[in-house]
């Protein structure tokens, strides 16, 4: 079959996307690749496709379990049968079922800290791996805005493998993370293809508040008049679950939340709630948001600063993938930074928490007894496992901690300053703008009636008087 034939027979899509056919010939020749699409592109089917095409198996690692398993169903709803998940959500009977028959899959997706285990690695070292996906590459970086240590043990997994053609792929990655991508994963002279982040169908709007009160209240007057499906971000899940409560007493009952610290399978259940139109509004966390595959969102609402650039625009990018209008609001309020400045803190463990951590007695520990999340938990026998002692896991964590401070100011200058919003996000990817779209944010032009649902607007119409509705008749008549 040719690669169109695989698109059309096997994918029933009638042409590629931008930048997925130059991406997938350069997959088809073997080339290791460096891919920065936008959310919602279509990066997937950058190795999927050529997974019909290239003998053997592709192994396609994915930070989040939730996004592997749904790529997985996917590819069944297309029928393919030979795709599977290895992770830690697997029962032991079941892994050790798909471990004993892993030729049979043409996909395998894998998270990275089941590549630290020898007994796999072993498994894979006799397969034909015929292309190396890294999803989510900017996770390898620690100038990325979702560090995952595990990741930089990718390029060591890479040799092991038999250094088969690697496809990095990212939808948000600055120069400097690109440049740590090429480097851990050992790029051998990579054809890049770096699309633009720009969302033009996007409108960016800042508003800015004094007080809380007025900002809770703007919330309601937008999702009155916005049409919806829509998401707002929060910093806390305990303010995600508060809103939904506060929008139900104002009368909205198709609202949910969503967030890390709900059981997976109340996750699944909002999910294809959302997907399926019953919720129109989600409250969510940054938990909410990979592996969606709704393509009709047409508002996201942050109702706090996210901690970055980077972020914000992964969040914002959830708003329509299906190229129709769509508005991203953030609304501030003084003093929001602080859940951030939390967050920051309590992301890595302090250095007591090192200290103890390293001292002989406790490390025999466990994460619950030293009272580590499971993030600290992970980066310090990351560091441990290679032989950094406790001063040196101290300093890098200062040196991280002290970069994420750093990236809040941007967020928060970028919320403060005059100039066009695109333009501003453009600028942080070395990107310039060449020409704004029409709705291209609060600072430029946007009419809020693009935005708004139909019966807002029929309503609206409906309260003018006839001589009022005589009067735009004739200036529209006259022109
Ligand atoms: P990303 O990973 O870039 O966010 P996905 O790979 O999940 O995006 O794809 C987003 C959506 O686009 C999916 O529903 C997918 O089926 C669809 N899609 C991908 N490529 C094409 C194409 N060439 N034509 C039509 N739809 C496509």
């Amino acid at each position: 079959m040719s690669k169109h034939e695989v698109l059309m027979n096997i994918f029933g899509f009638g042409s590629f996307r931008k930048g997925q056919e130059e991406i997938i010939d350069a997959v088809l020749n073997k080339s290791d690749v460096l891919a920065m699409l936008p959310t919602g592109t279509g990066k997937s089917l950058c190795y999927q496709l050529p997974g019909y095409l290239l003998n053997g198996t592709v192994l396609i690692v994915s930070p989040l379990i939730s996004l592997m398993q749904d790529q997985v169903d996917q590819l069944r709803m297309i029928g393919e049968k030979r795709a599977v998940a290895l992770n830690s959500f697997l029962s032991f009977n079941e892994k050790n079922r798909v471990l004993q028959n892993l030729s049979y899959f043409r996909f395998i997706y894998i998270s990275p800290e089941m590549l630290s285990s020898e007994y796999i690695i072993k498994k894979l070292e006799q397969l034909e791996i015929s292309l190396f996906v890294i999803d989510e590459a900017h996770c390898i970086s620690q100038w990325g805005h979702d560090f995952r240590p595990d990741y930089l043990n990718l390029g060591a997994v890479r040799s092991r493998l038999g250094d088969p053609p690697v496809l990095a792929l990212t939808a948000t990655a600055t120069i400097e993370v690109r440049e740590d991508i090429k480097q851990y994963l050992q790029l051998n002279n990579p054809k890049e293809f770096i699309y633009s982040v720009d969302r033009p169908n996007i409108s960016l709007v800042v508003e800015k508040f004094e007080k809380h009160m007025k900002k809770k209240q703007r919330l309601i007057e937008l999702i009155r008049l916005l049409e919806k499906p829509g998401v707002i971000y929060f910093s806390s899940k305990r303010l995600a679950e508060e809103t939904v409560e506060y929008l139900r007493q104002n009368g909205f009952n198709d609202v949910a939340a969503y967030h890390g610290g709900m059981d997976p399978e109340q996750r699944i259940l909002i999910q294809q709630q959302f997907l399926y139109g019953q919720i129109k509004i989600i409250c969510a966390t940054s938990a909410f948001g990979m592996g969606i595959n709704k393509n009709n969102i047409r508002f996201i609402i942050h109702y706090h600063i996210p901690g970055q650039m980077e972020s914000y625009l992964q969040e914002v990018g959830r708003a329509g993938r299906d190229s129709k209008q769509s508005i991203a609001f953030m609304l501030y309020c003084n003093g929001d930074e602080l859940l951030q400045l939390q967050l920051i803190e309590n992301e890595l463990p302090n250095d007591i928490q090192i200290e103890s951590y390293y001292s002989n007695e406790s490390n025999k520990k466990g994460a619950e007894e030293l009272n580590l999340t499971e993030t600290q938990w992970r980066f310090l026998q990351f560091y441990q496992s290679s032989n950094m002692n406790a001063d040196q896991v101290k300093a890098i964590k200062q040196e991280r901690r002290l970069f994420k401070l750093n990236k809040l100011k941007q967020m928060l200058r970028w919320v403060h300053s005059y100039n066009c919003r695109r333009m501003q996000v453009m600028n942080h990817f070395n990107e310039k703008l060449l020409k704004p779209p029409i709705n291209c944010c609060d600072i430029c032009s946007f009419n809020i009636n693009d935005f708004q649902e139909k019966q807002v607007m029929d309503s609206k119409a409906e309260n003018l008087s006839w001589e009022k509705r005589l009067q735009q008749l004739l200036l529209i008549e006259s022109g």
